[in-house]
């Protein structure tokens, strides 16, 4: 799982969060207002559409009216159908009036016996719907193409055919017998003008509007184009007003007499984009809005976030930095989030006793290294004494018998590999009991280290000096080379302390045994005792000499 910041956390919540209501209030809200917006255009459509459909009854009804008055005239009901008068009262009602195209009076067969402009007179109109009906009543009928007049009159500047509309009521007698029948035609243009004028003059028309005449059985009378079609209403929500075909509609009976056999509605129409469009405005307004604001929620949220994360952050950065053992760390104590000082305070708290205590145990530490090495080094002081001790002798510091048996063995051991001869000088104090005797054991004990020195500083480093025992020294020569044969040195060392003068007993001397190793000795005892006979000889010759090969050379 990816670990995102607390920050990003916070701002990401925040702003999908205030997004989502922001969008669901909007669409909310933009809902509601689609369907109000519905409701007051289908009120202000059905407000339009009665208006139209109450202004086109209440004229067909004057000019039925008209007709029936006309059909009255005292002339007709005396019989007098070709009454000179007759024809003036028609002509000057269809000089008053411009919608009608024709009028005129027939008997009861048919035939027209008078007309305005004398149109159609001796003809028989017997087929024709209008006087059927009229015979046997008023009658309003549904337009019709012209028949019999199309070529009797002026055609429409649009060259579109003639249409009329008939009225007829029929003549009778005194007898109350029908003798004719007076028909009149009114120009359809006249109907469609006055539902044009009424929908459109109407001044809560809205834009786009569209007037449409409906015919008794739904279908399309008018306009021109959408003739005979059938209006799909099927979405009716409200009464007056429906939804259908992406139109918003109104649709409004036209109040017509009772006698007359027309039924129609008028239609007010508006595309429902039209209608809902400042619903629609206010949707993407309310949308934009609600996007404008989740940005600027989503700012805050991220400052807000910085401001609450940051603490936390340099806390998280700060224990980072004690768990790698980094200095540095800081901890935040102030802020005005309670928790967040809090843990500030809490964590801070923690590293500095934890410091503490790492800072204790260093320093505990540091002084155990040091007692440690104190030890260390005591121990290797006492250890190198010890060694000393076990191969020096303690009063003269020279080597002690025990080292002297060891390296002894090892030049014999050495000798018999190489085939190399060396040599041993067995040195003996001179009367020495005496100057114990004469002058005390510490004397003696000085004379004896002073020997030590004297025979040490007349040999070569290579050789090895001990103290064989009580007065007697021991030297290993393990070159023997001239000028320096055995006989030399040990010449060089009997000189060397003859000449000495000691404190207290003046003069020391020594007498020198001198053995060389064979390679063919069984051990090397076999060389002492060569080295302890040549002494023997050297003190029987009368001290103060050196003894080798059974030649006793005298002092020089
Ligand atoms: P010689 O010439 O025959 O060697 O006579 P000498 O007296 O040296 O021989 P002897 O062996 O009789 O005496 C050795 C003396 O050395 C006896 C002893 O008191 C003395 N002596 C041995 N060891 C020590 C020592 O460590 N300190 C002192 N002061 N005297 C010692
Ligand atoms: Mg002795
Ligand atoms: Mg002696």
């Amino acid at each position: 799982m990816l670990k995102a910041s607390l920050r990003s956390h916070l701002t990401l919540w925040f702003t999908g969060l205030s997004l989502l209501t922001l969008l669901s209030v909007g669409f909310y809200v933009g809902h509601i207002a689609t369907e109000q917006m519905k409701q007051a255009s289908g009120s202000a459509l059905l407000n339009t559409a009665r208006s139209a459909a109450s202004l086109l009854g209440e004229q067909l009804r004057e000019r039925q009216l008209e007709v029936y008055l006309l059909s009255r005239a005292p002339h007709l009901e005396r019989g007098d159908l070709d009454n000179p008068a007759i024809l003036k009262s028609l002509q000057l009602r269809t000089q008053a009036r411009a919608e009608y195209a024709w009028m005129g009076v027939t008997d009861a067969q048919g035939n027209v016996h008078q007309a305005v402009n004398g149109l159609l007179v001796g003809q028989s109109v017997q087929q024709r719907p209008w006087f059927q009906a009229g015979l046997r009543g008023e009658y309003t009928g549904n337009p019709h193409e012209a028949v019999l007049l199309a070529k009797m009159l002026p055609g429409s500047p649009s060259g579109e055919p003639l249409r009329f509309i008939d009225f007829a009521a029929p003549i009778r007698n005194a007898a109350d017998q029908v003798i004719g029948v007076l028909g009149a035609h009114a120009h359809w243009n006249w109907v469609t003008r006055i539902v044009e004028s009424a929908a459109f003059s109407h001044k809560n028309s809205a834009p786009d509007i569209e007037a449409l005449i409906i015919d008794h059985d739904g279908k399309v009378l008018y306009p021109e184009a959408l003739m005979g079609q059938r209006l799909s209403t099927s979405d009716s929500r409200a009464p007056g007003w429906s939804v259908g075909d992406g139109y918003l509609t109104s649709m409004v009976k036209v109040p017509t007499p009772s006698s007359s056999a027309l039924s129609w509605s008028i239609a007010v129409r508006q595309p429902l984009e039209t209608a809902l469009q400042p619903a629609h405005m206010l949707l993407y307004k309310l949308l934009l809005l609600g996007v404008v604001a989740a940005v600027l929620f989503g700012v805050v949220a991220y400052y807000l976030a910085l401001y609450l994360s940051r603490p936390i952050e340099q806390l998280a950065r700060s224990a980072k930095q004690v768990q790698d053992n980094q200095p540095g760390a800081h901890f935040p104590l102030q802020h005005p989030v309670r928790e967040i000082a809090q843990l500030g305070q809490s964590i801070d708290a923690m590293t500095q006793s934890l410091l503490g205590k790492e800072r204790e145990l260093q320093e505990a530490n540091a002084s155990l290294e040091a007692i440690v090495a104190q030890r260390t080094a005591d121990l290797r002081q006492a250890n190198a004494e010890l060694l000393s001790l076990a191969t020096h002798d303690a009063l003269t510091g020279a080597y002690n018998r025990r080292r002297f048996d060891e390296k002894l063995t090892e030049y014999t051991l050495l000798s018999r590999r190489t085939g190399r001869p060396f040599a041993l000088l067995l040195i003996d104090a001179d009367h020495f009991k005496r100057i114990n005797d004469t002058h005390g054991h510490a004397v003696g004990d000085d004379v004896l280290r002073q020997l030590a020195q004297l025979i040490g500083a007349s040999l070569r480093t290579t050789d090895f000096v001990a103290r064989y025992g009580g007065e007697e020294f021991a030297v290993l020569l393990p070159e023997i080379a001239q000028p320096d044969t055995p006989e030399v040195v040990a010449e060089k060392i009997r000189a060397a302390i003859a000449d000495t003068h000691f404190p207290v007993v003046e003069h020391v001397t020594v007498s020198i045994g001198v053995g060389l190793a064979d390679p063919a000795d069984n051990s090397p005892t076999a060389l002492i005792k060569r080295a302890d006979q040549q002494l023997y000889q050297a003190k029987a010759a009368g001290r103060n000499r050196v003894a080798h090969h059974a030649i006793i050379t005298s002092p020089l």
